[in-house]
């Protein structure tokens, strides 16, 4: 009996679990290490702005 494995939709990997992440308005169902990533990215991009700004004033404070 073969069981399908899911596969992840970023690295195609097979794994035991997905995880259904919302990447640019779309469900992805991504492993966990790449819905991770996407996360991270989707953050950084909405946040790039402060992130910018963040590290100026770090920089400027020394
Ligand atoms: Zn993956």
């Amino acid at each position: 009996m073969i069981v399908a494995m899911p596969t992840c939709r970023g690295c195609k990997d097979e794994v035991d679990t997905l995880v259904s992440v919302t990447v640019g308005g779309k469900k992805v169902k991504l492993c966990e290490d790449c819905a991770d990533r996407a996360r991270e990215e989707g953050e950084i991009a909405r946040e790039s702005e402060s992130v910018i700004q963040g590290m100026m004033g770090y920089k400027g404070r020394r």
